[in-house]
């Protein structure tokens, strides 16, 4: 057959490849290795189906031999093959439609973009990126000619009559300068393992060995042949026909992680889409969890041909301590990650995969509550993340976090505190506060618990018998402050506006008394003046004198805190309402305080004004924020303890 000319888009085509992909052309050898698997499969399929096919033997292999010497590469499959119509029509055109269209659409710059390449398959023509002469010697399976296609892929390719003894392909390439580091079996080793180790056939590579000869005293060299890939697609099989130790060799080898993973959700989806996941919970949480260039851990294969493994769009991002494998058969081999984050076959999985992990993990926390508090320990802080931005998921993720609370001991569930609630009761109430780093997998450092279970704000829920929650977390309150109900459940936070509805008989009863109180708030109020937004009587308080709430909106005085030590600082700053205690012994001898002058000053300063800002001050440290001015704080103590002692 005389020189044929390639398609003009195949010209441009290789163009393209050569002058783009150079950042990554090992990805030639993924490209021919899964075309000789699609070769394999697409035989096996016809032994299994056509009649004229059965009692041919299927013996499938994928052999790579490296000639380090001459820089010759070559893979043999005992796939299907071609004749020579497949070879003009597929090695000589582009196949797939739409590229085509995309590359008239190009414009000469668009045409270097690399990410636009990877819109579309390169699939063969790779091989030009790394070799200047490529040939392709192959038998169609069930014919008896066999035929060679040679090219340079630069202008054309030729074809003639050649000799194969069985159906199959065999591609050699000589490699090109910039092909020559792929002339080492190490790295041939590397590259196979890491994008082809589980393509279902076995992967042989045929090399030079060194090896040292001790009687001779000289290194010798062998041609050796060795099985390359693990050939065993894992999470294909079906789980009855893997052990727990298959898991867990499987984790390790694609986490890196030495120890055991916690748990496994291994799920096989049939039906509009086809898929498989499996997912391993590592039973410690990754040293980067909270970093913001976290690695991800879930590799993308199409097929059995891994495609990618750090893409953030596998799973949503509070869940990036999941480990594992997204296998989907409906992909294209070649679609870019680009693609990815708006393919619909793609968030199917993901939404489904989510579901997946979340309820698996509910089972775990009722049948096996131990190990799931194995799990809280470390990652109940990225769950609460979840709440932020995954709203479809959220009633689950609020039933799979743990909380520490007023009245259990340890973590609790909503669900349990939920089922422990008072009759009648109408809400659950959350503190929170303590600015916990979240390190500890949302533990909360212990100074930050005790700060909070002190807190004047929890007295009368104390009183009542009602259970609080603690939240210690720093990212607590950002959460929680976008969460109204658990259910048909309010949240509320006890810190913020009104008490809730099962304090309002209190609020009603307090109301009474609050006439005579009316002076003694105005003076307060007046003393501090625009530090405060309101000075009110308190339902909340049994013991303390004092407290400071903040309007339901408002972002409490902790965040204030945190978010000026974190830089910002133009943000509107409310102001808190103080509340005070009508029945504590302070307040009733402030009350009952002659108006005015002061008779007993000390140092010509007002007691009421020190009780006043003594009242605030106080208040705000026991919720944990410093105060803007100790200096004057301790000179008011002072003061008061020269009256008193
Ligand atoms: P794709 O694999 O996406 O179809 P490629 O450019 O990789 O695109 O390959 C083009 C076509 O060439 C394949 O679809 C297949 O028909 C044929 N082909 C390539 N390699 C082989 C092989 N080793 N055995 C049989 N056919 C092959
Ligand atoms: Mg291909």
């Amino acid at each position: 057959m005389p020189q044929m000319e390639f398609q003009t888009e195949v010209s441009q085509l290789l163009q393209l490849i050569i002058h783009s992909l150079y950042s990554n052309p090992e990805i030639f050898l993924r490209e021919l290795i899964s075309n000789s698997s699609d070769a394999l499969d697409k035989l096996r399929h016809l032994t299994l189906t056509d009649e004229a096919f059965k009692s041919m033997p299927f013996d499938p292999r994928i052999e790579l031999a490296l000639d380090e010497e001459a820089k010759i590469l070559t893979l043999s499959d005992t796939g299907i093959g071609m004749n020579s119509e497949d070879l003009v029509s597929h090695l000589g055109t582009i196949a797939r439609s739409g590229t085509k269209n995309f590359l008239s659409q190009l414009s000469g710059d668009q045409k270097k973009d690399s990410n636009l390449i990877g819109q579309f398959g390169v699939g063969f023509y790779s091989v030009f990126m790394v070799a200047d002469k490529v040939e392709v010697v192959t038998r169609k399976a069930g014919e008896e000619l066999a035929w060679r296609w040679t090219s340079d892929g630069k202008t054309g390719f030729e074809i003639e009559p050649a000799s194969r003894e069985v159906a199959g392909t065999t591609v050699t390439i000589h490699l090109n300068e910039d092909g020559a580091p792929f002339a080492s079996s190490w790295r041939l080793q590397e590259i196979v393992k890491k994008y082809s180790n589980h393509i279902a056939f076995p992967i042989f590579l045929t090399y030079d060995k060194s090896e040292w000869n001790a009687e001779e005293k000289k290194s010798d060299k062998h041609r050796v042949t060795e099985q390359v890939n693990a050939a065993s697609a894992l999470w294909r099989r079906s789980k009855s026909e893997l052990t727990d130790d298959d898991y867990k060799e499987l984790y390790k080898s694609i986490s890196g992680d030495g120890e055991d993973p916690l748990f496994w959700f291994h799920t096989r989806a049939e039906g509009s889409l086809e898929y498989t996941t499996l997912f391993f919970i590592p039973a410690h949480a990754p040293l980067d969890l909270y970093q913001a260039e976290y690695k991800t851990g879930v590799k993308l294969y199409v097929k059995r041909v891994f495609i990618l493994d750090d893409s953030k769009d596998l799973l949503p991002q509070y869940l990036r301590f999941v480990r594992g494998v997204i296998d989907s058969e409906d992909l294209p081999l070649n679609v870019s990650r680009e693609l990815l984050q708006q393919n619909k076959v793609l968030t199917s999985i993901r939404t489904a995969s989510v579901k997946k992990i979340l309820s698996e993990l509910g089972k775990i926390a009722t049948d096996q509550p131990e190990k799931y508090l194995d799990f809280i320990k470390q990652f109940n802080r990225p769950l609460k993340e979840g709440l932020y931005g995954d709203y479809a998921n959220r009633e689950t993720l609020l039933d799979l976090i743990r909380f520490k609370s007023t009245t259990a001991e340890g973590l609790t569930s909503l669900a349990d505190v939920k089922s422990r609630m008072k009759e009648g009761q109408k809400a659950l109430y959350y503190i929170t506060g303590g600015g916990g780093t979240g390190s500890g997998g949302g533990a909360g450092p212990a100074g930050a618990e005790s700060l909070l279970r002190s807190s004047p704000l929890l007295e009368i829920y104390k009183k009542r018998g009602i259970e609080v929650l603690l939240l210690d977390d720093d990212i607590d309150e950002i959460v929680f402050q976008g969460i109204d109900k658990y259910g048909d459940l309010e949240l509320q936070s006890v810190a913020k506006g009104d008490v809730g509805d099962d304090l309002k008989d209190a609020a009603a009863e307090e109301a009474e008394t609050s006439e005579d109180l009316q002076p003694l708030l105005e003076k307060l109020k007046a003393i501090l003046g625009d530090r405060v937004k309101d000075v009110r009587a308190s339902v909340r308080l049994a013991d303390s004198p004092s407290c400071i709430v903040s309007d339901e909106d408002d972002p409490s005085l902790q965040m204030q805190q945190m978010l000026r030590a974190m830089g910002q600082t133009n943000f509107p700053a409310p102001k808190p309402t103080l509340e005070i205690n009508p029945t504590h012994p302070i307040v009733k001898k402030l009350l009952a305080r002659p108006a005015a002058p002061d008779a007993d000053a000390v140092a010509g300063a007002s007691v009421a004004d020190d009780a006043a800002w003594l009242l605030f001050d106080q208040a705000l440290l026991m919720e944990g924020v410093a105060l803007p001015d100790p200096a004057s704080f301790v000179k008011r103590l002072n003061r008061m303890l020269t009256l008193s002692v």
